[in-house]
C-alpha cells in the first residue's frame, strides 16, 4: 500500500500490505530467527528507513521495551476485517526495531493508511527493517514460544494469506503466493462490482479530466459499490476517457486502463435534482 491508501468492500476493509516496496529478507520459518514462525522481515527499497502504515483502522493494544523486545507495537484491527483468503476476523499485528515508539501506546488509534511505523535496528536487528507478524482474532496477549525457542504473535498466519498488496511495489517477493483485490470477489462478480463492457445508458465524450480535489478512487464499474482497483487520481492529475454515464448521484467517467486493460470508473462530480453537473471534482477539457 502507499500512504493514504484505503480499501473497504461491502463495508468491510480489506487488510493492505503495511509498505510501499515489498522487500523480504527472511521469511516464514527463517533460519536466521524465525524458526516455526510466521514472521517476515521487511527492508522495503532498502536505501534508508520505509515507512510502515496501518494495513487497517488500528488500535494499539500493547508495547514492549527498546532492547529485548526492539519497541514492539501490538495493534489490532479497531472493526472486522477481511483477509486476502477471504474470510473476515478481527486482525492482530506485530511491528518490531522501530528506533522510536513516539505516539504508539496502548489507546493509541490510527485510520488505515496512516504512518505507524518505521524501519529501524531497535533490539535484535542488524540492519534497517521492520519484523512483521499478523494473526487472525482479537488481540490476547504477547508472545508465544515455540518449540525452537522463537517468541512469537500468539496464532500468527503467513501474512500472504491476510494481505492484499494492491498500491505496493513487490522487490522480493520471498516465493510467496500474494494476492490483489480483484482476485478476491464481494457478494460475486454479478452484482455490478465489475463491468468491463460499455453499458446502455453509455453516453460518448472524447476528452480529458483534470481532478482537483484530494483524492478519487477507480473503480470496476460506475457504483459505490464497484470494486477498487487500489488506484486513484489526485490533485493535479489528468486521464483521457471516453465516455461517462450518470448513476447513484455522481458522474462516472470511463476508459481503458493502459496498464490494465480493463475498463476502468471514477466519479468525477455530483448531480444536483435536475441531472447536472453541479459539484465537480475537476475541469474537462
Ligand atoms: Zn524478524
Amino acid at each position: 500500500m502507499k500512504k493514504g491508501q484505503t480499501s473497504k468492500r461491502g463495508g468491510i476493509q480489506d487488510i493492505l500490505f503495511p509498505m510501499e516496496y515489498m522487500n523480504i529478507t527472511q521469511g516464514n520459518n527463517g533460519q536466521y530467527s524465525h524458526q516455526g514462525a510466521n514472521a517476515l522481515d521487511l527492508a522495503g527499497k532498502d536505501t534508508g528507513r520505509d515507512l510502515f502504515y496501518a494495513p487497517f483502522d488500528v488500535r494499539c493494544v500493547a508495547t514492549g521495551d527498546r532492547n529485548t523486545e526492539g519497541n514492539a507495537a501490538f495493534w489490532q484491527s479497531v472493526n472486522q476485517v477481511r483477509f486476502a483468503d477471504g474470510t473476515v476476523d478481527y486482525a492482530t499485528i506485530m511491528v518490531l526495531h522501530d528506533n522510536s515508539l513516539n505516539g504508539i501506546y496502548p489507546g493509541a488509534t490510527y485510520k488505515q493508511g496512516a504512518q505507524i511505523g518505521q524501519e529501524g535496528t531497535a533490539g535484535n536487528a542488524t540492519g534497517n527493517h521492520n519484523h512483521f507478524e499478523i494473526a487472525k482474532g482479537k488481540f490476547t496477549h504477547k508472545y508465544d514460544l515455540n518449540k525452537f525457542g522463537i517468541y512469537h504473535l500468539p496464532r500468527s498466519i503467513s501474512a500472504d494469506q491476510a494481505c492484499f498488496v494492491d498500491g505496493t511495489t513487490i522487490l522480493n517477493a520471498n516465493g510467496m503466493k500474494w494476492k490483489k483485490l480483484a482476485d478476491v470477489q464481494v457478494g460475486g462478480a454479478s452484482n455490478g462490482t465489475v463491468l468491463n463492457e460499455i453499458p446502455s445508458d453509455f453516453i460518448k465524450e472524447s476528452a480529458t479530466f483534470y481532478c482537483n480535489v484530494d483524492k478519487i478512487n477507480i473503480r470496476l464499474a460506475p457504483s459505490l459499490k464497484g470494486q477498487l482497483t487500489g488506484d486513484w487520481y489526485e490533485n493535479g492529475m489528468s486521464v483521457k476517457y471516453d465516455g461517462y454515464v450518470k448513476r447513484e448521484g455522481y458522474v462516472w467517467i470511463s476508459w481503458i486502463s493502459s496498464k490494465t486493460k480493463r475498463r476502468h470508473w471514477m466519479a468525477v462530480g455530483e448531480l444536483n435534482k435536475n441531472g447536472y453537473n453541479t459539484k465537480p471534482y475537476g475541469t474537462f477539457k
